[in-house]
């Protein structure tokens, strides 16, 4: 592996000492020095490979603090529903794999959304019945909280003919982890989501990790391969199996789902749900059990990652966190993702509790803004979703990922800059710390990870566009692990 010098950029190193420089040497892997394109010159022995940047960003490589790379890639073995408007669509969107798939193999969709579909319901059982495909479909909404069967899957999965075919949470979770794809599939999926990542910049993930067959594959496939933090999905924890398993995995703490979505109207809220005001959402673990865990991990120095959505799930995990640390004192960070119902009292209690917040600001894109999703579900409470500006002016531990819905950081620091709401808009250069050395911290991984400065693995990115007037048009243009080009060729 050769050395690599990057010179004539704009490199911003996210270290506070030294914010700006237009030149980096890397060494070994590792950040070797940091200055001025005549100081690297100079510092470049022989050998050295160099890239002259053009006045070109230079980054440290992005964090995705809470991805599902394993379960978006092998979903991605399957048929891409997102583009679809209409029922009709989603149709012809599965014509192609019905037309290849054997009868009695499954065809997984993904990424329905009623939000976008003319007819403005979600999808039903006979929906799918009326196309008439002798094959299983499982086809995921967007959120990935809520799936849709038609008959022939019913049957398959052992479950009654006649049931309305839409399952959501564990029991589609569960439904899912039925389905026996090939491994080679499932390698497939792992390498093209690996691909993917890198392709976009990101270095490191936050991986919630519900198929941990899929560790090996993780670690042995052929070719590059991100860093990864890992978070099990299951309580059944081994507590051997915590620490680091190699250079590039270590498994930090598991996730506890406290409620659902907001899309699929399982989040837990304390008032109704405006557009179901029969509905409110329901917690999927009791305050008791929540605690009886933080006490456990804490002791064994895990990280928690709750899931928490709704207003009612924030608060218990609120609750039985703050009964937990009053009586320790100090404790490991645990994390909240997504927190989106963030009610403005919260913001005190958890920078009291040292508790971490994961946002992800591609949802307020996707679902964001008066006529978005969650104004439909929330009425007016929508505007205290991700208040990012507030939450960085409390010093609330922010940082960001994308929940895969999609998988890209320049569109997640795009979303923060237009944020809907606009006193919680924040500026670019604040959005890219919360995609990079935010992350590495939430970790413990600050001194290693997130910032360009020597000493630091050599984790980094060169974008093309002006980042930090208009981030949505910036493209990766190469991706660097560990000293190594994994992506583009600059
Ligand atoms: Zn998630």
């Amino acid at each position: 592996m050769p050395d690599l010098a990057f010179v004539n950029g704009r490199v911003l190193t996210q270290d506070p000492r030294r914010p700006e420089a237009e030149a980096l040497l890397i060494r070994e892997g590792r950040i070797a020095r940091v200055g001025s394109t005549s100081d690297i010159r100079e510092a470049s022995g022989r050998g050295v490979q160099m890239f002259d940047l053009g006045g070109r960003w230079l980054l440290p490589g992005f964090m995705d603090t809470h991805t599902h790379l394993v379960e978006w890639g092998v979903s991605r073995q399957g048929v891409d529903l997102s583009t679809g408007t209409h029922l009709e669509a989603l149709r012809d969107l599965l014509r192609p794999a019905a037309r290849t798939t054997p009868a009695d193999r499954w065809i997984v969709g993904y990424g329905w959304d009623e939000s976008r579909l003319a007819e403005g319901r979600p999808l039903a059982r006979r929906d799918l019945d009326l196309w008439a495909l002798p094959h299983p479909l499982f086809l995921w909404r967007v959120c990935g909280h809520l799936a849709v069967v038609n008959r022939p899957a019913l049957r398959a999965l052992g479950l009654p003919e006649e049931s309305p075919g839409v399952i959501t949470e564990e029991a589609a979770r569960e439904a899912y982890r039925k389905i026996p794809f090939s491994v080679e599939d499932l390698r497939a999926g792992v390498r093209r989501a690996a691909q993917e990542a890198l392709a976009l910049g990101i270095t490191t993930v936050h991986e919630m990790l519900d198929r941990p067959e899929a560790l090996p594959w993780l670690e042995e496939l052929p070719g590059p391969r991100f860093r990864t933090y890992l978070y099990r999905e299951h309580l059944d924890l081994l507590k051997a199996e915590f620490g680091q398993v190699s250079d590039r995995a270590r498994l930090c703490g598991a996730k506890v789902f406290v409620d659902g979505s907001l899309g699929a109207r399982t989040a837990a809220l304390l008032e109704p749900y405006a557009d179901a005001p029969a509905e409110r959402g329901s917690l999927l673990v009791l305050r008791e059990e929540v605690e009886a865990l933080l006490q456990e991990a804490d002791d064994l120095g895990w990280q928690i990652a709750f899931h928490a959505i709704g207003d009612r799930a924030i608060e218990a995990v609120l609750t039985a966190c703050e009964a937990v640390f009053d009586r320790r004192g100090t404790w490991v960070c645990h994390r909240l993702e997504h927190g989106l119902l963030m009610r403005p009292e919260y913001l005190a209690r958890l920078k009291r509790l040292g508790l971490a917040l994961t946002v992800q600001s591609n949802f307020l894109a996707a679902w964001g803004g008066d006529q978005g999703l969650y104004a439909k579900r929330l009425g007016e409470r929508w505007k205290w979703i991700a208040p990012i500006r507030s939450l960085l002016a409390r010093r609330v531990s922010v940082a960001f990922g994308s929940d895969n819905l999609p998988l890209g950081p320049l569109q997640g620091i795009a979303a923060a800059v237009n944020h809907p709401v606009p006193e919680e808009r924040i500026s670019a250069a604040e959005a890219i710390r919360l995609y990079t050395q935010a992350g590495a911290a939430l970790a413990g991984d600050g001194e290693e990870l997130g910032m360009l400065s020597e000493g630091m693995l050599a984790d980094c990115v060169v974008l093309s566009g002006d980042l930090l007037t208009d981030p949505l048009p910036c493209r990766v243009e190469l991706t660097v692990l560990g000293g190594e080009v994994v992506y583009g060729e600059g």
